[in-house]
């Protein structure tokens, strides 16, 4: 086969313009393309009144020896790549060695999970929340209710963080191996939308997720994995060999039992804070690394829509506009947008009691009537929390509570009409903006729970935005706050190895551990992962 790139069509072109644009491009005669599969569509809008879709496109042809070579000089026309996942090991047919302990079911650890399932190793998976049925019920509990339970809400329970989201599934990482394909397509396998797999920036929304994430785990236990809900890893127990090198055995349960354990997965995400102090205090390498802090913000869909799209708003082919702004402030900070939820809602997505945090959903339709996104400012442990390895961790959660309390201690978060904001005064009533997130919003002055340089650099990002997105620094535009969990205040260290920096046969991994930022890179990042934990396995079954 072979890969046409960078493909350019007219934004409504009809389904047979695209066969014939091949032929014009490539010169083709009569009967020469044999079959045409589209790999990848997206659109480039910098033109409003003439917006084009791009594509590239796997090409099935009579002669591909004689193409390649005409067009040997063109970086658009090339081989097609095989991205099918190839296992890197399989568990001998009479493997009797340790079975591999998962740690969080969320896209890493799901990720993680399911290889190690596929390659015959029967990893046990302990997840501190609910089944994720159970798991929703808990977290609209929140939203409609205001009772937060601790173990099972946005952050906790299967399908980890991600799981009430918009499910936007790209990501920049580097994947020569297309460890990114596997995720999709087992994603698709499991009831992900087909249209993930050739979309340039695929999302799932929430109400699929769930379905999704129930298929995967019928899969993993079907080959042997086992479950294990509602059941925390409490602590961690190492040893020091002969050897001076300090390897993990075995981890105590919140259920009461201790589970031995010489090969685990750690993918517990940003928000598993009491498992980072546990970790630090056993002596596991753990470093305070760089997120960011910040509001959402919130406008009609229809306002990015237009500003984006001009007179094509609307078009169902383009579907909601989405947009990524970044600004370097005056006061050295970088203000840049963060998780862009089209259609979406703001959601309450504490997982602590006492203090709120806000985050971003939206159904695969994203036909809900605001856009909401982050608005963060980049932080430092040098600059700005020093010393402590979990001072990332004790800002967090100061803002946190600083929000809950400004929102009148009920779970509704602080809000601030953007007008106000730049004026420095707070909101008393709504204008043209309805907030959506629930379980409602409490008009006050975002000022109360954040440091005086984010409030800066927002103010100073605001009118910048708005000259490139029209109408994004209208005065009725709503911020709630706060914004905390952007990524993880920590880096639980790995070496070449994958093992922790210090203890071996930990294999920290995904958000928490500071080597994914999102659904797909932290489900990749699960993969190579278990891969590498496997590899052991299967050298520590053949020498033994
Ligand atoms: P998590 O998903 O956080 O999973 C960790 C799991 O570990 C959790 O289920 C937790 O309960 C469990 N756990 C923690 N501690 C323990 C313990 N001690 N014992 C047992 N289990 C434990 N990303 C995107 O790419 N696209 C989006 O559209 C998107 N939207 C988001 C919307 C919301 C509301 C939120 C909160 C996040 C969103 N994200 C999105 C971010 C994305 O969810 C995360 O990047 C991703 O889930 C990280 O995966 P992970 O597996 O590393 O960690």
């Amino acid at each position: 086969m072979i890969r046409l790139s960078d493909l350019a069509l007219p934004l409504d072109h009809a389904s047979e313009d695209l066969e014939a644009a091949v032929i014009a491009r490539l010169g083709l005669a009569a009967g020469e393309l044999q079959r045409l599969a589209i790999a990848r569509r997206g659109n480039d809008a910098r033109r409003k009144n003439a917006i084009k879709l791009i594509y590239t496109l796997d090409l099935q042809l009579a002669d591909e020896a004689t193409v390649l070579e005409r067009f040997a000089d063109d970086p658009h026309v090339r081989r097609t790549p095989d991205t099918s996942y190839k296992f890197v090991t399989r568990a001998p047919a009479d493997y009797a060695g340790p079975r591999p302990v998962v740690i969080g079911a969320g896209p890493c650890g799901l990720l993680a999970g399911l290889i190690l399932a596929q390659m015959g190793f029967k990893p046990i998976i302990v997840e501190r929340g609910k089944a994720v049925r159970e798991r929703t019920k808990d977290t609209w509990g929140l939203w409609r209710k205001s009772v937060l339970d601790p173990e099972s809400n946005v952050q906790y329970g299967e399908g980890g963080a991600g799981t009430f989201s918009d499910g936007k599934l790209y990501s920049r990482i580097k994947d020569s191996r297309h460890l990114g394909r596997k995720v999709l397509t087992e994603f698709v396998k499991a009831g992900a939308p087909e249209d993930i797999l050739t979309e340039a920036h695929p999302h799932i929304g929430t109400f699929r997720l769930v379905t999704m994430v129930m298929s995967m785990r019928e899969t993993i236990e079907k080959l042997g994995g086992e479950y294990r809900f509602s059941t925390r890893v409490d602590d961690f127990e190492l040893e020091t060999g002969e050897d001076g090198v300090q390897k993990i055995c075995g981890l105590h349960l919140s259920t009461g039992e201790f589970l031995p354990a010489s090969h685990v997965i750690l993918a517990v995400g940003h928000s598993a804070r009491d498992t980072f102090e546990v970790l630090y205090k056993a002596g596991v390498h753990v470093e305070a690394k760089p997120f960011a802090i910040g509001v959402r913000i919130e406008h009609p869909q229809g306002w990015i829509d237009t500003a984006r799209y001009g007179p094509n708003a609307g078009n169902k082919i383009l579907g909601a506009a989405a947009y990524a702004l970044s600004h370097k402030c005056s006061n050295g900070r970088t203000v840049y947008s963060f998780c862009m939820c089209p259609g979406g809602r703001v959601v309450a997505a504490t997982s602590e009691e006492g203090r709120v945090v806000t985050n971003g959903m939206s159904q695969y339709s994203r036909a809900e009537f605001n856009a909401n996104s982050g608005l963060v400012v980049d932080i430092s442990p040098e600059r700005d929390f020093p010393g402590d390895v979990l001072a990332g961790v004790a800002l967090q959660r100061r803002l946190e509570e600083l929000a809950f309390k400004a929102g009148g201690s009920n779970y509704k978060a602080p809000g601030q009409k953007l007008g106000d904001f730049l004026e420095g005064k707070p909101s008393s009533e709504f204008g043209v903006v309805t907030p959506s997130y629930q379980p409602g919003v409490h008009l006050t002055d975002l000022a109360e729970c954040l440091p005086d340089f984010v409030i800066e650099a927002i103010r100073e990002a605001l009118p910048v935005f708005g000259r490139q997105v029209p109408g994004y620094d209208h005065p009725d535009v709503v911020l709630t706050g706060v914004e905390t969990r952007t990524s993880s205040p920590v880096r639980i260290t790995r070496g070449r190895d994958f093992n922790s920096l210090n203890t071996r046969g930990l294999y920290p991994a995904g958000e928490g551990a500071g080597y994914a930022g999102g659904i797909l890179s932290a489900a990749v990042d699960g993969i190579r992962v278990a891969e590498a934990l496997a590899l052991d396995l299967v050298g520590a079954a053949e020498t033994a």
